[in-house]
């Protein structure tokens, strides 16, 4: 990969700008199931083919996550409002949180000194993406890693989730037995729905890698 192919994911949307015509009001944050959701970013370092959002689908349980621009961190604590009253704050998208590595770990830190038990949905591949271990940053702020591992092997890994970096799946792996030791609780999940998707050897992986695995739905997103 060139570095120029590098640093068109560390910078531009992964969707063309024509896509993100601004909703009436952006929606930084927003609360389901008694969580506050993070909405920092539209990037991915993956392109799936189950997304919604490259089918111009940007509403999560009524939220239109479309951006017109990337938060900042005053803009994202603004959002939040009072932490404690979250079960969990959770660093989600419509895109790849860690993608906004600085911003996140930033609000995290604040969020922390205000006690909130905080949660990172990512795809795993930061230390391929940032070309280095940034798993210890979590350490002490980050309370639960979930990696969407979404399949069982690298063939569907590449055939599903279409990396824009090479190896993603070997570093996808990687990166869970890393941020094992940083972190007190990892999950792993799989999309039961996709063909070929086998849940039980989506639950071998997590069992030896000793991380929590759950089942998300395919086409059902929140
Ligand atoms: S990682 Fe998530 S947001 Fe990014 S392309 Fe895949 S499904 Fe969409």
């Amino acid at each position: 990969m060139s570095k120029d192919t590098y640093s068109d994911l560390r910078r531009g949307p992964s969707v063309g700008e024509s896509d993100l015509a601004p909703p009436p009001k952006e929606i930084i944050a927003y609360e389901l199931h008694g969580n506050c959701y993070l909405n920092l970013t539209w990037r991915c370092t993956l392109r799936c083919s189950f997304c919604p959002k490259f089918k111009n689908i940007w509403t999560v349980q009524g939220y239109d996550l479309r951006l017109h621009h990337e938060p900042e961190p005053e803009d994202i604590l603004d959002a939040v409002g009072d932490p404690p009253r979250y079960r969990e704050i959770v660093f989600c998208g419509l895109g790849e949180p860690t993608m906004r590595l600085g911003v996140l770990m930033e609000v995290a830190g604040t969020l922390k000194r205000q006690n909130a038990n905080i949660r990172i949905n990512t795809d795993g591949l930061a230390n391929l993406l940032y070309g280095k271990d940034i798993t210890p940053r979590f350490k002490g702020l980050i309370d639960t890693v979930s990696i969407s591992m979404n399949v069982q092997n690298r063939k569907l890994y590449e055939q599903y989730c279409r990396p824009g970096l090479p190896d993603a799946w070997p570093a996808m792996l990687d990166f869970i037995n890393k941020v094992k030791t940083q972190v007190p609780h990892v999950i792993i999940t799989a999309i039961e729905g996709l063909p070929d998707v086998d849940i039980q050897e989506c639950r071998d992986i997590a069992s030896k890698l000793g991380v929590e695995f759950r089942i998300r739905h395919l086409d059902v997103v929140g």
